[in-house]
């Protein structure tokens, strides 16, 4: 069982050192909950060998040895977590190779995609006693600039809901998408500039607290909301010739809207669904993905905010690692289904990661021989 972890981070590192590679796919399988339990509901998905989904609507859980695999279907992942796996199993086996790469000037982003319920926004943000990714991800960060005094850090927290986008740190009026040489861009938006991770967790659950919620149900977060956090790190030191590099990379953690009702995939049924109201952004999003996965050369980017704000998320420029949340319960398994086969397509997206965006400024000569003469005169000392 250990060989098998092994490879999975193996193909990790291979992903962020750049060149051809594909999206990272992964399924996580949250506990069942008492609502399910007191319906009598059945277990349909049974994890083995920490890779591969086994999906059956009439079988039990423990009727997978006795089957034999026969009567369900198999699914292979880069890893699947079962609903015993901790916060910190899948940070680190889906995002922490990510973080270190963003830190060398590279983008990376992750999604969390599942209908409403299954386990998206607990595996993203999670609780003050079990935070989840994005908290993990700063966390680790912060750990590893200590060491490296010359990076800084800026958050932005924002929310797609109804085709409009919302800064979580500073609600107020909507915001404007614009473009320029970086990509596109929220004009005005929040950079939070963090020095820590307590501060950061207090930010991100009162951000959390900013998300558009259903007026029926004034407690819950509206399950056609997106949440996106971008970590935006940013280097400046001298290399060995005294030359300014500067290296800015970019981490997007995203806790995308419940699935439910938008795996239409052929463009009459997502015009009709769009006519009655359902979330476009994410039929877009999934556009974009059958888009990329039949290498079509126009992907439209342009259908909703969520795929404009994450072009450069997905384009294939990226470290992209997509988790799919799903529950146990037989109660959801058209959900389930639904969501383990498009988490199955996802894995056939290709990614071209770019190198890191490194400028790298040459220093005019007086200044150079000045900044030698104090490097020469430190060792003197
Ligand atoms: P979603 O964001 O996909 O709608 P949530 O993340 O809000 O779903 O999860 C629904 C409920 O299940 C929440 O109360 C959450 O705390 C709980 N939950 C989800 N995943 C887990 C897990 N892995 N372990 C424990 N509780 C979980
Ligand atoms: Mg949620």
């Amino acid at each position: 069982e250990s060989e098998k972890v092994e490879t999975v981070l193996e193909k990790q590192g291979k992903v962020v050192v750049g060149g051809e590679s594909r999206i990272l796919v992964f399924v996580r399988v949250r506990p069942m909950n008492k609502k399910e339990k007191e319906l009598g509901s059945r277990c349909c998905v049974k994890i083995v060998n920490r890779r591969d989904v086994y999906l059956s609507e009439f079988a039990n859980e423990n009727d997978y040895l006795r089957l034999n695999r026969i009567r369900g279907r198999h699914f292979t992942f880069d890893a699947s977590f079962p609903d015993s796996a901790t916060q910190h199993e899948v940070y680190s086996t889906t995002t922490s190779e990510l973080v270190e790469a963003v830190m060398q000037g590279r983008n990376g982003s992750v999604f969390c995609y599942g209908a409403t319920g299954a386990g998206k926004t607990y595996t993203m943000l999670g609780t003050l006693e079990n935070p989840g990714v994005m908290v993990l991800a700063i966390k680790d960060l912060f750990s590893k600039i200590k060491q490296r005094s010359s990076h800084v850090v800026h958050l932005s927290y924002l929310e797609v809901y109804n085709e409009t986008v919302k800064d979580l740190l500073s609600p107020g009026r909507p915001l404007i998408l614009r473009e320029d040489k970086q990509g596109i861009v929220a004009a005005g938006l929040t950079q939070y500039r963090a020095y820590s991770t307590d501060e950061v967790m207090a930010l991100l659950q009162q951000g959390n607290q900013n998300r558009t919620t259903e007026p029926t149900r004034a407690n819950e977060t509206s399950s056609r909301s997106h949440a996106i956090l971008q970590v935006v790190v940013e280097y400046r030191d001298r290399d060995s010739s005294m030359n300014i590099v500067n290296r800015v990379g970019k981490l997007s953690l995203i806790d995308l809207a419940g699935s439910e009702r938008a795996h239409a995939t052929d463009q009459r049924t997502v015009r009709s669904l769009e006519g009655a109201n359902i979330n476009r952004s994410l039929l877009a999003l999934s556009s974009c993905i059958n888009a990329l996965v039949e290498g079509k050369k126009h992907i439209p980017y342009r259908n909703s905010k969520l795929t404009q704000l994450l072009k450069d998320s997905l384009g294939g420029t990226c470290n992209t690692v997509m988790i799919a949340n799903i529950s146990p319960s037989n109660l959801s398994f058209g959900e389930t289904q639904n969501t383990v086969h498009w988490a199955d397509r996802a894995k056939e997206i290709r990614l071209k990661v770019s190198d890191a965006n490194e400028d790298v400024l040459p220093i005019p000569e007086t200044d150079r021989d000045q900044a030698k003469l104090v490097l020469e005169l430190q060792k003197e000392n």
